[in-house]
């Protein structure tokens, strides 16, 4: 059984002093939370430093994109390879800015996780409806979609590797999160999807994390939620002690 993950994505926050700062106090402040497994995904300018601070702790480093190819004619772009050299062993995938913002569909998520896994990442598989969608009732199709485009083609022993975030576009940055029992009905769903593309072994070995308004003052109850098993925290990562105290909360 995999320990919860509790990952905070700092987004594009985080100048190097900033980050360093940051990264301290949560090395200091997370020294004897044993169980839980801690990564910080830094803007990619920070992740050298962020690296140096983390050096003998508990704490992993992740980055927040990452392109399919090796390396090539791609500017502005970074390879799985390059972030593993950086020390990288987690990598956020389909983040719904991403989806979004920079118009990356579910054909462009699947390379990335493909090219993620195949230079030994983890990616951190992100998936989530619109409020739209949830309101016209296609929120299980949705997640099913990005869940079936992304890992069909996987071999199981990679599905395995991949961390799912179930992040609800409405909920991200917007400070209303999903209740427990809405989380844990996706939650739910994504581990009998699972099921269905991997086996019951593998997807039961499978972390399902929750993200969306993640606070110190909603995650003791979205932790004890069925099926969910850590979190993706963007604004709450930003301050040491609340990020602490999210982490806390999913200590065994
Ligand atoms: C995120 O960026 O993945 C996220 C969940 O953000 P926030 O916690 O700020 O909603």
């Amino acid at each position: 059984m995999k320990p919860p993950l509790v990952v905070g994505n700092w987004k594009m926050h985080g100048a190097e002093s900033e980050a360093r700062r940051l990264a301290r106090r949560i090395r200091r402040g997370s020294g004897r939370m044993r169980g839980v497994e801690i990564v910080l995904a830094p803007p990619f300018t920070a992740l050298h430093e962020v690296r140096r601070v983390a050096r003998g702790s508990r704490l992993a480093l992740g980055a927040q994109d990452v392109h399919w190819e090796a390396q090539g004619a791609f500017t502005g772009e970074i390879s799985p390879q390059m972030l593993a050299e950086a020390g990288c062993s987690f990598v956020i995938v389909g983040h719904s800015e991403r989806r979004r913002l920079f118009h990356e569909s579910n054909q462009i998520v699947t390379q990335k996780l493909s090219a993620a896994l195949l230079s030994g990442l983890r990616p951190i598989l992100c998936v989530g409806e619109t409020w739209e969608e949830r309101r016209t009732g296609k929120t299980m199709r949705v997640i099913a979609g990005q869940l079936g485009t992304a890992l069909k083609g996987l071999e199981k022993s990679a599905i395995e590797k991949v961390e799912i975030a179930y992040e609800p576009v409405w909920a991200i940055g917007t400070g209303r999160n999903a209740t427990a029992d809405q989380a844990s009905e996706v939650h739910l769903r994504i581990r009998s999807l699972l099921k269905e593309l991997a086996g019951t072994r593998i997807a039961a070995g499978c972390r399902i994390l929750y993200g969306g308004s993640v606070r110190p003052d909603n995650a003791a109850e979205l932790s004890r939620a069925r099926e969910v098993s850590g979190a993706l925290v963007g604004g709450a990562s930003l301050k040491a002690e609340d990020f602490l105290a999210i982490v806390r909360c999913f200590v065994p």
